[in-house]
């Protein structure tokens, strides 16, 4: 409902779960055609993808494949190959506080589970074993990846952002759209009412709360948050500081908004980990706009943020 009591329009809406999220795509145009239709599949298809080849869950993903074959170049997927790519490049500008080798603390805070199949077949590398992200070496020409040692590779902190982008692709001709990838979203155009899209933040504390709406016509906005999801050993929530292995706790919620959905997710896993201060430093340096909260419920954002703030 819209202030002067007319009903919001919807455009052409629907979700799937990929990922153990629920994915919305909305098109503001609301013929429901076979080439809208061509668009959504193409568009949904490219969760799919990334979750087949990137899960930590799947022996047969083709990351786990990659992961036993440790010790040599191997040649992957360009879909694999970028999505380690740019997390080791989210290691890199983070320094460290984004870390895809965090996969051995992960399961060993009970993570493991496929969400499809509920089974839980894990690696099962120590932590004093495993290697770090200097332990992966990328030849682009070749696109093979070397593992120097055993490396316990997780995605989970840049798939929905780089699935967000590559089925952004599939829609540029569709007129305004707005994808949702259970609190990440990427969003182009104006609205079906030819406005803003607008972007809910949700209250990291109260669920049914939102803590602010933001406004953008392009661009990503990518929530980082300890609520989101809780190890079933109660070891706390899925984000880990690198530093120590355990739970981040210097920031309870991290939001980031820029142009590419992929560096959004891990920039904001990583304001997470590093907490207000170096958080909102890191998305200055990556000219990004962001919000922090801490322990404290205590907000703090770049400056920019503000100009997206309804
Ligand atoms: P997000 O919800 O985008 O913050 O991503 C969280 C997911 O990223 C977790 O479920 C893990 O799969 C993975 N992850 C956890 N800690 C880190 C970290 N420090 N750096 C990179 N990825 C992480
Ligand atoms: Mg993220």
């Amino acid at each position: 409902m819209k202030a002067d009591g007319a009903p919001a329009l919807i455009g052409l809406r629907e979700s799937r779960v990929y990922m153990d999220t629920v994915v919305t795509i909305e098109l503001s145009r609301r013929e429901d055609d076979d080439a809208a239709r061509r668009m959504l599949e193409a568009a949904f298809s490219w969760f799919g993808e990334v979750e087949s080849v990137c899960s930590r869950f799947d022996p047969n993903s083709e990351l786990r494949r990659l992961i036993a074959n440790w010790g040599r170049p191997v040649e992957v997927s360009p879909l694999l190959f970028h999505a380690i790519d740019l997390a080791c490049r989210g290691a890199e500008v983070s320094k460290g506080a984004f870390d895809p080798t965090v996969g051995p603390w992960l399961e060993r805070a009970g993570f493991t589970r496929e969400h499809r199949t509920g089974r839980s077949l894990p690696v099962g590398l120590e932590t004093d074993a495993a290697g770090g992200v200097q332990d992966i070496e990328l030849d682009r020409q070749r696109l093979t990846v070397h593992l120097r040692r055993p490396v316990l590779i997780d995605l989970g902190g840049v798939a929905k952002g780089l699935a967000l982008d590559l089925a952004a692709r599939e829609l540029v001709n569709a007129g305004g759209f707005a994808i949702n990838a259970g609190g990440d979203v990427l969003v182009s155009g104006s609205n079906p009412e030819g406005e803003a899209w607008r972007v809910g933040i949700r209250h990291p504390r109260e669920a049914q709360s939102l803590l602010c709406v933001v406004a953008l016509t392009d661009g990503a906005v990518c929530t980082s948050g300890d609520y989101e999801r809780q190890s079933p050993a109660g070891k706390g929530h899925h984000i880990i500081d690198p530093a120590t292995g355990v739970p981040a706790g210097a920031a309870i919620a991290a939001t980031v908004i820029g142009p590419s959905a992929a560096a959004a997710d891990m920039l904001a896993t990583a304001a997470l980990v590093l907490g207000p201060e170096e958080g909102l430093a890191l998305l200055h340096e990556q000219q990004v706009e962001g919000l922090l909260i801490d322990q404290r419920l205590t907000a703090a954002y770049t400056r920019g943020f503000q100009e997206y703030l309804l």
